[in-house]
């Protein structure tokens, strides 16, 4: 076994892949993966959906089994901050001034929740929504026939507000753009997501700009600039996310909306890499740089850097994806759909709860959306990663099976 020894900051997606990729790779010293939450890293997405809704507990959503993490002799060091990093001397510093020495280190500090100022935000009953012990905080306020507000119309907004609405809550949400999903989906997208939530009696309120929360000890009521205004015992504020760069700053690593990493996860110190939520980096694909924020690009660009540091460098080439699960929908989305120009529709978004849009920039797909749809995610995966060119009239024409575009083009 070698003296050397690789600290990874961030105990979640990327950071407890990244320690298994790592020592499957050969890593054969100590692996210390150290993280501030008090818990075993576990899986973030049920948050929002299977743990809200109770159907899911802590135990039940681990990322790997904690036998398999000790199997591999990775040291967890949990419920502690890592404060700074001194990179001359490579000593990592933990919030109660214990010193942690590396030889290789692995930032995978993801996201944190974006806030606005709004008078009344630190009233009981309101909250965010990113860690195991927001949900816990959360539950409690759970109650049939009692109202929700949330705040933000995005993924984890509209995911959070579809369980409470199952759970006999009344719930709004206010959208502060003209449709919810706006920053990341076409219109026709947005607004099939409006009808789905307005027919399971969930209601949509967009151009909706929260100016203030009100309430005694505990949230009353949430403000509008327009005047209205809604009831309100649980308010959940999801309005987007910010990469978690403070220690990396702080560093002096390079630092441009997200840790800067090269295409081997590398970032500008040679003995540090980075990866997930908290990075950006070059995709390929797109040819621009990207930072993402799905469990998909947490866990490959984690195995990048695993790679990197077993001295194995492979470049980072994957494409996107994402899901999200609201009532009986799933969406599954295949690339990014940024710079799109127009859209070519299977199935219809006006009815039923099933469809999927391709999203092209003159004849280049860049992307699809597929709800209820796994065929046409399936398919629309695989041609993007072939970069192959598609019959758009063909496409749009739902009595030629999916499948089949999958013998033309250039696969
Ligand atoms: C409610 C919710 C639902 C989601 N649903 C989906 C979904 O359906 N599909 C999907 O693809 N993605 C989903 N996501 C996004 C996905 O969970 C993230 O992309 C993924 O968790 C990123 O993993 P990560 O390891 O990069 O970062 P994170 O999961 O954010 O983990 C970073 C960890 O580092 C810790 N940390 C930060 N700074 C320090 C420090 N200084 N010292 C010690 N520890 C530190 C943090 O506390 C955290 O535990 C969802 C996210 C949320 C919040």
């Amino acid at each position: 076994m070698s003296e050397q020894t690789c600290v990874i900051v961030g105990a979640s997606h990327a950071g407890t892949q990244l320690a298994l990729s790592l020592r499957q790779g050969g890593w054969d010293g100590r692996i210390v993966l150290a993280g501030d939450e008090p818990v075993k890293p576990y899986q973030r997405p049920p948050l929002s959906k299977d743990v809200l809704s109770g159907a899911k507990s802590q135990e039940q959503i681990p990322i790997r089994p904690a036998s398999i993490l000790e199997k591999a002799g990775i040291e967890l060091v949990l419920g502690r901050r890592v404060e700074s990093i001194d990179r001359s001397r490579k000593i990592l510093y933990m919030e109660d001034g214990e010193a942690l020495g590396y030889d290789k280190l692995a930032l995978t500090l993801g996201a944190y929740p974006a806030t606005i100022p709004l008078t009344g935000s630190d009233k009981q009953g309101v909250h965010y929504l990113r860690k195991l012990a927001d949900v816990q905080q959360i539950r409690p306020f759970v109650t049939e026939g009692k109202s929700a507000v949330i705040v933000g119309g995005g993924y984890i907004g509209l995911e959070a507000g579809a369980v409470l609405r199952q759970l006999g809550m009344t719930v709004t949400v206010l959208e502060a753009l003209p449709r919810v999903l706006q920053r990341v989906t076409a219109p026709a997208v947005s607004r099939f997501y409006e009808r789905l939530h307005g027919e399971e009696g969930l209601w949509v309120v967009t151009s909706a700009l929260v100016t203030s929360i009100e309430g005694e000890d505990r949230v009353e009521r949430v403000h509008c600039a327009d005047g209205t205004q809604f009831d309100a015992d649980l308010v959940i504020i999801a309005v987007g996310v910010l990469p978690n760069t403070q220690l990396a700053c702080h560093a002096g690593l390079e630092v441009e909306d997200g840790i800067l990493v090269d295409e081997f996860a590398r970032t500008s110190d040679p003995d540090i890499v980075a990866a997930g939520d908290c990075t950006r980096h070059f995709n390929p694909i797109y040819r621009r740089r990207v930072r993402l924020e799905s469990v998909q690009n947490a866990m490959d660009q984690a195995k990048t850097a695993a790679a990197t540091l077993n001295g194995n460098p492979e470049p980072y080439h994957a494409l996107p994806w994402f899901w999200s699960d609201q009532y009986d929908v799933k969406l599954q989305i295949a690339g990014l759909s940024q710079g799109y120009d127009n859209i070519v529709l299977r199935g219809d978004p006006k009815t039923g709860r099933s469809f999927a849009v391709f999203y092209f920039r003159g004849e280049q797909l860049l992307a699809v959306d597929a709800v209820n749809r796994p065929g046409e995610f399936m398919v629309g995966k695989k041609l993007l990663l072939a970069g192959a060119t598609v019959d758009k009239n063909k496409l749009t024409d739902e009595s030629i099976p999916v499948k089949t575009f999958l013998d033309v083009g250039t696969l």
